[in-house]
């Protein structure tokens, strides 16, 4: 790979497109082949960690892609990392919403009491897509007293308007390629 191309232009040649995966008219984008470039994954967290533009005290990051690069951002910050999960899978007290996403429904939990009152949040996942599972992550950390600072992405379908729905967190956007 050439010193010369940026990070955005390294992710859009690994990065595939699997048409029809996991329902039809699902346009997939595949990460996976920038797990096999370790260099990569650094520069990545580094692009994160260095476009902040307040420091997080928390990331919460979002199953399960976005758990790849929310504790590397994590890391690299010296900052604690919190899973937002699909429901059932955390142990103890949860916190759960509803959510809606581009090709299912869910809920997602956190596990109750993680988050000091007004804890400045950053919410991490690999693809901002119509919104909803970002903005439903934002609201379990807001109910549990959480100040949502920022969001995270490794890229942005934006034809889907996910921006339109987390505006109303008052917080940054970060997407590092967008489609
Ligand atoms: P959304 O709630 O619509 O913003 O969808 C975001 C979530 O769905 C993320 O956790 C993504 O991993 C996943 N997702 C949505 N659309 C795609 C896509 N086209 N390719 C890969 N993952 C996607």
């Amino acid at each position: 790979m050439s010193h010369t191309q940026t990070i955005e232009q390294e992710l859009k040649h690994v990065i595939a497109d699997i048409p029809d995966f996991p329902k039809d008219g699902i346009l997939f984008k595949d990460i996976s082949p920038i797990f096999l470039d370790a260099n990569l994954c650094s520069k990545i967290t580094d692009s994160f960690c260095n476009s902040l533009e307040e420091e997080p005290d928390m990331i919460c990051a979002i199953e399960s892609r976005g758990f790849f690069f929310g504790i590397l951002i994590a890391n690299q910050l010296k900052k604690p990392l919190i899973m937002v999960r699909k429901q059932g899978k955390l142990p103890g007290e949860v916190v759960a919403v509803s959510y809606d996403l581009e090709y299912n429904k869910g809920v997602l939990e956190i596990q109750k009491n993680k988050i000091k009152k007004d804890a400045k949040i950053m919410v991490h996942d690999d693809v901002l897509a119509t919104g909803g599972t970002a903005a439903a992550a934002a609201r379990l950390i807001q109910q549990e007293g959480g100040n949502v600072i920022s969001f995270s992405f490794l890229m942005e379908l934006e034809f889907l308007n996910g921006r339109n729905l987390l505006n109303g967190f008052d917080a940054d956007i970060l997407s590092l390629v967008s489609y």
